[in-house]
């Protein structure tokens, strides 16, 4: 069996879910950085290595059920355990409400909230038969406070909440916490799509007057995979330079 615990972090290649594995792995877990483009997978996994961490690629598309759960069944097997999962994958298909296909409904439903139902059903078992885990699902401040032409999004980032406080109070008798991470506007590829305008309107709506950058999502990440957050959960960590108060 591993010394090390095992993270498995879905979105890993690149922007928060990059910024998790290598924090993780700072953290000294064996990271698993799952994604649906192996190269870039590949990428930070070789960084996290060359930093004297310990990190495996994954390549998996999380809106496909069945790859995913066999995806991490094959994992907890492979190491004797699985400690922490972070649901971070998302993907947006913005509209507004009149002109929203249902295609853009259910992709971003299938890939941002059903997926994180599918993996913690299948966590929460090799998790139970250790005594313990950790589930850190990656919802939005679109989740707790809505966004115009993001009702596809938001809904998905919401049901993370529901579904995290849920799974808190079913699991936590078996010593597995379950909690989210909010964030608020942080620089990535999801937002580098956005024009000037926009990010300087955006910028103007946060108390901190700027975006947030990866690392700083990681942290909270870090704290709540942990030990000093053993007796947290169900809650909704925003991190968001003060947008949702
Ligand atoms: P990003 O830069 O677009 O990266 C998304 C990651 O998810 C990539 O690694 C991507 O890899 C992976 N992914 C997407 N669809 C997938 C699928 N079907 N199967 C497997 N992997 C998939 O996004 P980000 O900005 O880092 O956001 C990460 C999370 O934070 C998302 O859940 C997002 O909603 C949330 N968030 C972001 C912000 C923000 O301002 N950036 C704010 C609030 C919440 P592949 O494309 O290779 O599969």
């Amino acid at each position: 069996m591993d010394q090390k615990k095992v993270a498995f972090v879905t979105g890993g290649s690149r922007g928060i879910g990059a910024a998790i594995v290598r924090r993780l792995a700072k953290d000294g877990f064996h990271v698993v950085a799952v994604a649906r483009s192996a190269d870039k997978l590949s990428e930070v996994c070789a960084q996290v290595k060359d930093a004297g961490g310990s990190a495996e690629a994954l390549a998996c598309d999380i809106a496909d059920s069945q790859a995913l759960a066999g995806a991490i069944e094959k994992i907890a097997e492979a190491h004797g355990r699985l400690d922490v999962l972070v649901n971070n994958a998302g993907i947006t298909r913005d509209g507004l409400i009149l002109r929203m296909e249902d295609e853009d409904f259910d992709q971003v439903i299938n890939t941002n909230l059903k997926s994180a139902f599918v993996a913690i059903r299948t966590a929460a078992r090799p998790m139970m038969r250790t005594k313990g885990g950790r589930i850190i699902n990656i919802s939005s401040v679109a989740g707790v406070a809505g966004n115009a032409g993001q009702a596809n999004y938001a809904a998905s980032k919401a049901g993370l909440i529901g579904l995290s406080k849920s799974v808190a109070k079913e699991l936590a008798g078996k010593n597995i916490t379950c909690n989210c991470v909010a964030p608020g506007f942080i620089t990535t590829d999801m937002t580098d799509v956005l024009n000037d305008q926009i990010k300087d309107t955006v910028k103007g709506h946060i108390p901190m007057k700027r975006f947030g950058v990866p690392d700083e999502i990681a942290a909270a990440v870090s704290f709540l995979a942990g030990a000093d957050s053993s007796y947290v959960t169900g809650q909704v960590i925003c991190v968001d330079g003060g947008m949702v108060m």
